[in-house]
């Protein structure tokens, strides 16, 4: 990682971490109202669905198609989390799912930075300004994203998104409150008190997913399913299900595995905005099930 990423990164992450100070203290004075809440939730959910699923279950999964505009209008909103470039986020993420907790995993807290709480913050922010680790790079890890001349442009404009993102709840406060106080608030509260819970909701997945929770498939790595953070993280940590079926739609695998990303994604594909979810039948789910590889040989012989 180049020195300019890293120190830019330090940046993207202290920053929100001081509006959320500041907004400790504009709550202790109560210099909060409803609307810079209904702005904080309301963008939360508008970014957080951005990532959750265009960038993720769309652009680096292949999860579900949708119309261009469709899909570049969840790109636009992924872009407002501030976690980077669309194409980059899909390069390190389709790293992580190469490597899933062995060499080369750019955020795994089993590898690469230490054991226990090391390697948890590794794997949930210091990976960003780890100077050791290799990041997933767009031409080896997403050239069929490359070719989509969209995607590059809206991949480029991230700077612009990532101000605009900040600019916009400050010019709606000013607006809603009439003084440059106001829109003071609402930029700290639905700015970066915003991109901070957004930053941490998503690294969680990638620290406490591989870290704490169930499983229940076979597979080769740590990813936990973890009930706890299934509503802020949007159905994202449902993790160790993703690891076990990434293409699939739906990270929620059962009733209670409440997933909000797949019914949105849901919704508009019964709208007629999405199309092709990739769902993965019960029976290809119980023959990855721990132990399935075991009971099958008796099976075969008790016929
Ligand atoms: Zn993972
Ligand atoms: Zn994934």
């Amino acid at each position: 990682m180049s020195r300019a990423t890293r120190w830019m990164n330090i940046f993207a992450v202290s920053l929100p971490f001081v509006g959320v100070l500041i907004a400790i203290v504009l709550l202790w004075n109560q210099a909060v109202t409803w609307f810079d809440i209904a702005m904080l939730v309301g963008l939360y959910l508008f970014s957080a669905f951005g990532v959750t699923i265009g960038y993720h279950r769309m652009l680096t999964h292949g999860a579900v198609q949708a119309k261009p505009w469709v899909k570049y209008l969840f790109v636009i909103a992924g872009s407002t989390a501030i976690e980077g470039p669309a194409l980059i986020w899909a390069a390190d993420h389709r790293k992580h799912h190469a490597h899933t907790d062995q060499e080369g995993d750019p955020h795994s807290p089993h590898v690469g930075g230490g054991e226990g709480l090391r390697g948890l913050w590794h794997a949930h922010v210091g990976w960003l300004w780890s100077t050791e680790i290799e990041r997933g790079w767009p031409r080896k890890h997403t050239p069929d994203l490359l070719r989509d001349k969209g995607l590059v442009r809206i991949s480029k404009a991230f700077p612009y998104i990532a101000i605009a993102t900040l600019v916009v709840p400050f010019l709606a406060g000013w607006a809603y409150h009439g003084t440059l106080m106001g829109g003071l608030q609402t930029y700290i509260w639905a700015g970066l008190v915003k991109v901070f819970f957004i930053h941490h909701v998503t690294w969680s997945v990638n620290s406490i997913c591989h870290f704490s929770g169930y499983r229940r498939f076979d597979v080769e790595d740590h990813s936990r399913n973890n009930p706890f953070l299934a509503i802020l993280t949007l159905g994202e940590s449902w993790h160790h299900n993703h690891h076990a079926f990434p293409r699939s739609a739906s990270h929620g695998m059962r009733w209670y595995e409440v997933d909000l990303s797949a019914l949105v994604i849901k919704a508009f594909v019964k709208v007629g905005l999405m199309s092709k979810p990739v769902y993965i039948s019960r029976e290809r789910q119980d023959a990855k099930r721990i132990g399935a590889q075991k009971a099958a040989p008796n099976a075969v012989a008790a016929d």
